[in-house]
């Protein structure tokens, strides 16, 4: 079965409803505010608008269900380091495609 397919068949079902694209819209919280009202952080005002949102917005309840995974804190971004000679040669292709860039031929 094709992407296609099963993207057809979601639109056919949620004919009945207001079709919400599943992405982030301007009048979706953002990330920060949903994690807040995952951890029951918000204003009671501000709590009811994010609920109310999740009620219409797809997208939105899979990303707070999504940041009940995330774990204040726990995160840490280690960047390793690059190997000295994948360095080497990752900035003389870098330095060959800028060579090239700047050519006019
Ligand atoms: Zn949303």
């Amino acid at each position: 079965m094709s992407f296609d397919t099963v993207n057809l068949r979601e639109g056919r079902m949620k004919t009945s409803r207001t079709i919400i694209p599943f992405r982030k819209t301007a009048a979706c919280p953002a990330s920060a505010t949903l994690l807040s009202f995952q951890c029951q952080n918000l204003p009671a005002d501000t709590a009811a608008q994010v609920h109310e949102h999740l009620e219409a917005c797809d997208f939105c309840c899979a990303e707070v269900r999504l940041l009940a995974h995330h774990e204040v804190g726990t995160v840490s971004f280690k960047v390793p380091e690059i190997p000295m000679n994948l360095r080497i040669l990752a900035e003389s292709i870098l330095g060959a495609v800028d060579k090239r860039a700047g050519k006019t031929d």
